[in-house]
């Protein structure tokens, strides 16, 4: 049975780290689609374009060529080639991944390689339209949130790992100003999908919070871990 899971929602919640982990032992593919809309996002920074200019940063999709391939174990996005690593994971990269994924042309440019894997292969899926608009018949659908501050904090973590210096107070400010435009575009708004179960994992571990969407695929599914392929 090809599987397709959708994990939905605003930044910090753990959708990433989470769809990982059950992508692991579930033993299907782990697909970040946040990481092409960044990707987008390094392209129009560096050829200086105004990434709210819809009509300037349209005019770069033509030179822009993206893929997917799974290498050390994790997902690895290339671009014209280029493998981009983590220069598409700072925080100037999350504000011109929010700005050009408001314009229409950008989602639809990146629509027909978030859904050719997913006809593919068994995946489990995360970012902000996946369950209402890339997978809409996925099996589960996950809308995943945690309190503003504990978004934060895990934000703020991940960043300090990577030795990006910074403060919870600019991470919340910068987080709030970037889920308002999420949430609130015209287009393929971050919202939860009409059949999402709603997940709030404020406070909640790691193991905990896998466990908890490993029994609602059991549950939706049948599938448990060790039997998807
Ligand atoms: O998930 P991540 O924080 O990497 O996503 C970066 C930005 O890309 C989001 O803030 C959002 O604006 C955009 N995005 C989107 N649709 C998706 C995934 C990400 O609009 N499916």
């Amino acid at each position: 049975m090809l599987l397709n899971i959708a994990i939905d929602g605003p930044g910090g919640a753990g959708k990433s780290t989470i769809a990982r982990a059950v992508a692991k032992q579930l033993g299907i593919v782990y697909v970040d689609t946040g990481a092409l809309y960044r990707t987008i996002g390094l392209y129009v920074r560096r050829h200086d374009t105004d990434p709210a200019d819809m009509d300037a940063v349209a005019a770069l999709l033509p030179g822009i060529s993206l893929e997917i391939k799974y290498e050390d174990g994790g997902q690895q996005v290339y671009l014209n080639g280029e493998r981009v690593g983590d220069a598409i994971r700072t925080p100037e990269m999350s504000h011109y991944a929010s700005a050009v994924s408001v314009h229409p042309p950008v989602r639809n440019f990146l629509l027909d390689t978030q859904r050719d894997i997913a006809r593919k292969t068994s995946v489990i899926m995360d970012g902000r339209d996946i369950g209402t608009v890339i997978l809409p018949d996925a099996q589960v659908k996950i809308f995943l949130t945690a309190s503003p501050e504990c978004r934060a904090e895990r934000r703020c973590l991940e960043l300090r790992e990577k030795g990006i210096d910074t403060t919870f107070e600019a991470v919340l400010a910068e987080m709030n100003e970037r889920d308002a435009r999420d949430s609130g575009r015209a287009v393929a708004p971050a919202v939860a999908a009409n059949d999402a179960v709603h997940f709030d994992n404020t406070g909640m571990t790691l193991e905990q919070s896998v466990d908890y969407v490993l029994a609602l695929v059991k549950e939706k599914t049948g599938v448990s871990v060790g039997e998807a392929k």
